[in-house]
């Protein structure tokens, strides 16, 4: 950051539990100023506290200039793990504006004695397990990821998401529209009901509770591996550490809240 002793302007590339919690205890620090962004994928999102924009910036050049424009002193990518695109963007555009960027990335999962995981590097490849491992399938990758399972024939699904899917969509589908926070109760609950064979998951990290019940219940589970973060990018695992860089880099004294 600039080091400046006049405001701080933040810019939280957001969508997420953790995006909104920074933006949250960004607004509560003296001299720091928070603008959050969201892609603007949901009709009715969760805002953060603090100022909001909505939608993409136009690739790598459309978020520099964006940075210059508004005068941004740091930049938290804090969006979801699997958002790839946005986390290279944000890496080569702070890099060449010359703004500090932080990776706020919460843990993967960790595999507990009793888990019947299956790691796979990516969809299609979860896709192509799935018979293998039993016909219905509770599906929670989010309703973009529903397309790669369109061709399994041999399964039938139940998918999760806050918006309904696209096409294209498996033959036999039911779909379940939501928004969690889940509990461990609520989780094995609808694995029970829905006489569910195989939970299939992005290694998102934070609640545990469909792994837990899926435990539980001696359920596999395909795990879909997360994309890297870019080499060389400064990375915190949580919100708290986020506002410990931005603290760090600025000259306004930043208090957890
Ligand atoms: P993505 O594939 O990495 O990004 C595609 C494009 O969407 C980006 O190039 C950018 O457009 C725009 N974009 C993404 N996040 C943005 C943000 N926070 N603010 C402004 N523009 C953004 O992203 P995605 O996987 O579709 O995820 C979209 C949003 O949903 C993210 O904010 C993410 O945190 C949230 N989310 C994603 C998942 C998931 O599984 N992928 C799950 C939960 C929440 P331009 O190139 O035009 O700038």
């Amino acid at each position: 950051m600039s080091g400046r002793t006049s405001s701080a302007r933040v810019l939280v590339l957001g969508g997420t539990t953790e995006g909104r919690e920074l933006a949250s205890a960004c607004t509560a620090v003296p001299g720091l100023e928070v603008i959050s962004s969201l892609a603007g994928r949901t009709s009715s999102p969760l805002l953060p506290a603090g100022e909001v924009r909505i939608g993409g910036f136009g690739g790598i050049d459309g978020l520099a200039d964006y940075l210059r424009r508004q005068r941004i002193d740091a930049v938290v990518d804090a969006t979801h793990p699997f958002a790839a695109t946005m986390t290279a963007h944000a890496f080569a555009a702070s890099a060449q504006v010359g703004v500090p960027l932080l990776v706020l990335r919460r843990p993967g999962w960790i595999e507990q004695p009793g888990d019947r995981w299956h790691r796979v590097p990516d969809l299609a490849t979860a896709a192509e397990l799935l018979p293998k491992l039993g016909e219905r399938v509770f599906l929670t990758t989010g309703r973009q990821s529903i397309a790669a399972f369109a061709g399994v024939d041999a399964c039938w699904f139940l998918s999760r998401s806050v918006e309904p899917p696209a096409d294209p969509l498996p033959a036999r589908l039911q779909v379940l529209l939501d928004r969690g926070p889940f509990t461990l109760a609520g989780e094995r609950a609808l694995l029970a009901g829905h006489r569910i064979d195989v939970l299939v998951t992005k290694d998102s990290g934070g609640s545990t509770a469909k792994l837990d019940a899926a435990r539980e219940l001696g359920l596999p589970v395909v795990l879909v591996d997360r994309p890297p973060v870019p080499s060389g990018a400064d990375v915190a695992p949580t919100v708290e550490a986020a506002l410990q860089w931005l603290r760090r880099g600025s000259a306004v004294a930043c208090t957890p809240g």
